[in-house]
């Protein structure tokens, strides 16, 4: 049973949460720790002992890319022992694939990782980013009941009324203070006058707590994303399955995961999986998943591509960039992609 202090490390690398409006442009631009801080005087009554690891400069999301999942990584790895969890700030835009992306890279991960930011920046009067901010730490010191363990022990998005699970968190308002929902699971703790814990949702390992953390920081590009649209032709499908240096694509199809059943198409798609490429079939429907329902369905799962039943774009693609960095064959990366590594998808649908 922990009785000190808690010890909580956070993480800022930029967005909306800590900017400033330029007064010579007029639009916001990322600034530094310090001025977040000073505007949240409240952090104090937590009483926790809080320290902070800052990107330098602070980047707004949409510029983030696999090099600063890395270095975050890094940060919760080499201070891992020290503190009792990690609230990262980040920007909205790419939260998201963020989430997703740590998820993967941090194996056996023990201890809450809790992403969160906000719509309004901190220094406005009416910013969701202080309660946003708090809620995120005290989630980050949460125990369970006995006290014996984290109540958190994955990587999860805290954004107004609700925790997600990050890798089944998607972006779905650029204005609502409710930014984020998990459409295919539920809930890890709804925020009202209290933090209420959806225990039986939280992700429990099944190995002890002896089996050490390990961070995988090597993370493969050469992954996209082809999304479907009637009108779609052979020479422009064509073109992108045959993107040099690419390995692996999530193609994001229609509904219950259909596609155009031209033959034209399940060639292209079959020459593609011929040529080793990985393809998983991601609807574009943000609730629900592929099935084989369809005929349309059934003559692309006839070409080889993987069913990614109800996984997010973001984590599919996150989840590729890591299982081809991880330098696994063809053949392991196919045969992890339909597992749920992290709680990242519902299999056996
Ligand atoms: N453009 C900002 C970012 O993602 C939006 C935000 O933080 O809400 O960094």
């Amino acid at each position: 049973m922990k009785t000190s202090q808690p010890r909580i490390l956070i993480i800022y690398t930029g967005g909306t949460i800590g900017m400033i409006d330029n007064p010579q442009t007029g639009v916001l631009e990322p600034f530094d720790f310090t001025h977040l801080i000073d505007n949240v005087p409240k952090i104090k009554m937590l009483n926790y002992e809080i320290d902070n690891i800052s990107f330098d400069p602070p980047i707004d999301s949409s510029d983030v890319n696999p090099g600063h999942w890395v270095q975050i990584v890094r940060a919760i790895e080499s201070n891992y022992h020290d503190y009792d969890g990690f609230v990262v700030l980040h920007g909205t835009d790419t939260m998201a694939y963020t989430a997703s992306a740590l998820s993967f890279m941090l194996e056996n991960l023990r201890k809450p990782v809790i992403i969160t930011g906000s719509q309004l920046p901190i220094g406005e009067v009416r910013t969701d980013g202080e309660e946003n901010l708090i809620t995120a730490l005290q989630i980050a010191a949460e125990r369970t009941p006995d006290g014996d363990e984290p109540m958190v022990q994955e990587v999860a998005i805290l954004f107004e009324n609700y925790l997600w699970r990050g890798n089944r968190a998607t972006k779905r308002s650029a204005d609502n203070f409710n930014a984020f929902k998990s459409h295919n699971y539920p809930e890890l703790a709804k925020i009202g006058l209290g933090i209420n814990y959806h225990e039986e949702a939280l992700l429990r390992h099944t190995h002890g707590d002896e089996v050490a953390l390990k961070a995988h920081c090597s993370l493969d590009t050469g992954v996209m994303v082809v999304d479907l649209f009637p009108g779609i032709t052979e020479q422009i499908l064509r073109h992108q399955l045959s993107t040099p240096g690419v390995k692996g694509i999530v193609l994001r199809t229609f509904g219950a995961g259909n596609a155009p059943t031209a033959r034209w198409f399940t060639n292209a798609v079959r020459d593609a999986v011929d040529r080793g490429i990985v393809v998983m079939n991601v609807t574009q429907c943000v609730n629900g998943s592929v099935m084989r329902r369809y005929a349309a369905g059934d003559a692309l799962a006839a070409t080889g591509v993987l069913s990614g039943s109800d996984i997010t774009t973001e984590a599919a693609l996150t989840k590729m960039m890591f299982l081809f960095g991880a330098g696994l064959s063809d053949r392991d990366v196919r045969s992890q992609l339909v597992r749920s590594l992290r709680g990242e998808v519902t299999v056996g649908r």
